[in-house]
């Protein structure tokens, strides 16, 4: 039997090549298998060696997603033939990536795992915009939180969130939740006032990158009205003031 290879799970990043660390870089350029998700770029699946074997596992072309037991089988065959694996996954692969999931099955499989970070959708998405996630006077922490979750289970407590953010003054980054907007602003207007600053951005980092900034009251509506779409990050707090006060009055904005 072949020496069993490894798996590296790597984090490609919000999409622009250049925020790939130089640690995925070196493992993607040293990969023989690649198991490739949605949201990566297709510049930096480019990195892979020519002679490499590049799986795409995502939605692209129309298809199904490949069920994640499935993606977990096929890595560990490759790994078990001896390939180094490359798990490429968007953003970091162990905020909302199933990351964690894939790494318990690999090592209960005997296969070395290692985990190189990426900068995650949220974080690059309100540094796009100019916007720090925690702040001295706005925000003393910050929380990821998904908007999703799995079919037939209870979400995240959004009342229970509103209230905390509120009262402990923390920046809400919101990661999925763009079909269920209207949902997360009703139940988020129990515990945060209607005039909380909100910002919507879509492919963070990409030149298609696209944003808007509102107000929590008018969250649903002003998604609907610009016509943003997933892949998105929703970021609530009074950080993202300047940038909705900014929408509000165009004109003082750009003379100021
Ligand atoms: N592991 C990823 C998140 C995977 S969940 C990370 O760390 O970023 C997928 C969600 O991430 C999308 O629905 C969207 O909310 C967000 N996302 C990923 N890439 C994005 C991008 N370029 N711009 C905005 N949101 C993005």
């Amino acid at each position: 039997m072949k020496t069993p290879g490894k798996v590296i799970l790597v984090g490609a990043g919000p999409g622009d090549p250049e925020l790939l660390t130089l640690k995925a870089l070196k493992a993607i350029e040293r990969a023989s298998v690649l198991f490739v998700d949605d949201l990566v770029s297709d510049a930096i699946v480019a990195f892979a060696p020519p002679s490499a074997r590049v799986v795409y596992v995502g939605k692209r072309g129309g298809c199904k997603s490949t069920p994640q037991e499935f993606i977990e089988k096929l890595m560990l065959a490759a790994a078990r033939e001896g390939q180094t694996v490359v798990r490429l996954k968007g953003g970091d692969p162990f905020i909302f990536g199933r990351g964690g999931e894939e790494v318990e099955h690999l090592q209960a499989a005997g296969i070395a795992v290692e985990v190189v970070n990426g900068i995650t959708a949220g974080l690059a998405a309100t540094t796009s915009l100019g916007v720090p996630l925690t702040h001295r006077q706005h925000a003393h922490g910050v929380v990821f939180v998904t908007g999703h979750a799995k079919p037939g289970a209870q979400g995240p407590d959004w009342r229970v969130l509103s209230a905390t953010a509120h009262s402990a003054r923390l920046t809400l980054v919101i990661y999925m939740g763009v079909s269920g907007a209207e949902r997360i602003q009703n139940e988020l207007l129990s515990g945060l006032p209607a005039s909380t600053p909100v910002a919507v951005i879509q492919n963070a980092s990409l030149p298609s990158q696209r944003h808007i900034a509102t107000r929590l009251a008018t969250l649903a509506q002003a998604i609907a009205q610009s016509g943003l779409a997933s892949p998105a990050i929703i970021v609530v707090g009074e950080v993202m003031g300047a940038l909705a006060l900014a929408a509000e009055h165009p004109a003082t904005a750009r003379s100021a």
